[in-house]
């Protein structure tokens, strides 16, 4: 096929030009992928939204569980932010749910997925990252945030996040929920250890399995083979 068609490109099987049914089909399959995306991003901050998060964490995990590759998630609230709606606005509330996206997403990688899991709360799910570092991404998110205040008029008002982050790794019996839970406490903890902090298990000094057991073999044989790709 000629990489230089647009991917889209629809011939008339007769060979009209123009061909109203092909203009129609364009039509339509522009306005399917309009719709596609949409579905999938918070209108507000232009995020994943929660329905794309909750689709892609146990494809993740998933993927995580047979590649042996650690995923990593993230769970940050913005601190009293209901105060600051009560102070300043609905509307402003907003803009601040706009800034706060806006430095997740210049401060993860392009293969992160930020999203809003609801209200003033987002997720970071980091594929083929272990708690070390995702733990120093969540403190470069933290810091983005405390360190750019909204600017209103003469005022600048200052916002900070608490978070809590947490490793998945393939021998693991976490369900999608339990990983969300698990991480969930961890942001409790950081609003109760006074907001604007990370918050993560002590990591593990234990040095790394180097040699691969029977079940680890079987499962990278299958994925080698082909038979066990999830990405289908
Ligand atoms: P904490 O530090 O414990 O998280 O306190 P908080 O005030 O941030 O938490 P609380 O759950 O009491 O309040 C959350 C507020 O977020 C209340 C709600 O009005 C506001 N909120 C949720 N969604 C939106 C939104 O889309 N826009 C705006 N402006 N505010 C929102
Ligand atoms: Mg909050
Ligand atoms: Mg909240």
């Amino acid at each position: 096929m000629d990489s230089s068609l647009p991917a889209t490109q629809i011939c008339c099987p007769v060979g009209d030009s123009p061909c109203v049914f092909t203009q129609e089909l364009q039509q339509l399959r522009d306005e399917v992928s309009l719709l596609k995306e949409q579905v999938r991003t918070d209108a507000l901050t232009g995020l994943y939204n929660f329905r794309f998060f909750s689709d892609t964490l146990p494809l993740e995990m998933e993927r995580s569980r047979r590649s042996f590759q650690a995923l990593s998630l993230i769970v940050l609230d913005i601190d009293h932010f209901k105060k600051f709606n009560d102070t300043w606005g609905h509307e402003l509330g907003n803009q601040v749910l706009m800034l706060v996206a806006n430095l997740i997403s210049l401060t993860i990688r392009k293969l992160d997925y930020a999203c809003r899991f609801g209200g003033e709360e987002f997720v970071v799910l980091l594929p083929n990252t272990d708690l070390r570092q995702a733990k120093n991404v969540a403190e470069r998110v933290r810091e983005a945030i405390q360190n750019t205040p909204l600017v209103h008029g003469d005022n600048s008002l200052s916002v900070t996040v608490s978070l809590g982050v947490d490793e998945f790794r393939a021998n693991h019996s976490d369900t999608p929920d339990g990983f969300i839970e698990r991480v969930d406490a961890l942001l409790y903890q950081a609003k109760r250890d006074g907001r604007n902090c990370v918050r993560s298990p002590i990591i593990d000094a234990t040095p790394i399995q180097t040699t691969v057991t029977p079940d680890e073999k079987d499962a990278l044989f299958g994925l080698f083979g082909g038979e066990n790709d999830i990405s289908t």
